[in-house]
């Protein structure tokens, strides 16, 4: 699919989504048909087959053992309190902005206190962080250096690595056979340096990759995950931006930068890969804007908790 077919691709319309999830009882059967697509499954004796409590509609009673849980229950919306309608219209922010929304500007268009918005918002970059966990690149892949919170250190002008305000970070663009961009993997890094690109070629990319670098000192550290590596442009800085190898790593990192620039006035560097992982998301999910969201609340079923506790810990990089 050309680019011009993402950048006009229908996504789901506010009118649409409010027909869809306007309603508590939509959005809680949207909700039970994904988690249970051949009925209510009991967590604790495994039987398929229950109904609904007539006194409270997000309970289900099991047939065999009688057990109650809720269509929420071990999921990412574990035990909350905030209405399913607004968890939805969370789910459909989150996927159908281009950039992303703040925390500040959803709670405006949730209409829900500052707190409550962060949390549903963390809560739901959390699944993606989770969900984007489970892939690799493969085949051909152009990986590159980049900073959170500022140019990139190698710039003219810039003295040295990382500064106490910039989040180093990885991004690696998986192309195809034509040169087009497939998917993108990004992991905040320590720095730069031969273990940090082997930890990030481990995680993210499969061993038969063949990487395409600029050739800074660190980048041959995906030999060690089996990946083979080749230099395209010494030098780096203004060469290498304008070398067409990096065409798409570079335009994803552009694209990053202006998005997140755009979007969030700071970012906590604790949260980085979680803000890093949103983005990712969204980039590998392009081509159909408008599943996004059931895509996303699928996977959200399927997230265990993640509590507020452990949300405001800083995170591990990858
Ligand atoms: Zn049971």
């Amino acid at each position: 699919m050309a680019r011009n077919s993402v950048q006009f691709q229908k996504g789901l319309s506010e009118p649409a989504f409010q027909e869809a999830y306007g309603s508590e009882a939509q959005c809680l059967l949207a909700l039970e048909t994904l988690r249970w697509p051949d009925g209510f499954v009991c967590p604790r004796c495994e039987h398929v087959g229950g109904h609904r409590l007539a006194s409270r509609p997000r309970l289900h009673q099991c047939a065999a053992c009688r057990h109650q849980a809720s269509v929420t229950a071990g999921t990412v919306f574990h035990r909350t309190r905030i209405p399913l309608t607004i968890w939805f219209l969370g789910l459909y922010h989150l996927t159908q902005s281009k950039n992303g929304v703040s925390s500040l500007e959803l709670s405006r268009r949730l209409g829900v206190q500052y707190n409550t918005a962060w949390l549903l918002k963390h809560k739901l970059m959390h699944v993606m962080k989770e969900r984007e966990a489970e892939h690799l690149l493969v085949d051909l892949v152009e990986i590159d250096d980049a900073y959170l919170g500022g140019e990139k250190a190698r710039e003219p002008g810039e003295s040295g690595r990382g500064s106490p305000n910039k989040t180093p970070f990885v991004a690696a663009v998986e192309t195809d056979e034509n040169g087009h961009p497939r998917r993108l993997a990004m992991q905040v890094v320590e720095g730069f340096t031969l273990a940090e690109i082997a930890d990030f070629a481990r995680r993210k990319l499969a061993p038969s990759c063949e990487v395409f670098s600029d050739g800074l000192n660190c980048f041959p550290g995906v030999i060690e995950a089996g990946c083979s590596h080749s230099v395209c442009i010494t030098g780096g800085g203004r060469r290498a931006a304008e070398s067409p190898t990096f065409k798409w790593v570079n335009i994803a990192l552009g694209n990053i930068k202006s998005a997140l620039t755009g979007t969030y006035r700071h970012i906590d560097p604790r949260h980085a890969p979680r803000y890093l992982a949103e983005f990712q998301y969204r980039y590998n999910r392009r081509f159909d804007l408008a599943g996004m969201l059931t895509r996303l609340a699928y996977v959200s079923v399927r997230t265990r908790p993640a509590p507020y506790d452990q949300l405001v810990q800083a995170e591990s990089h990858a």
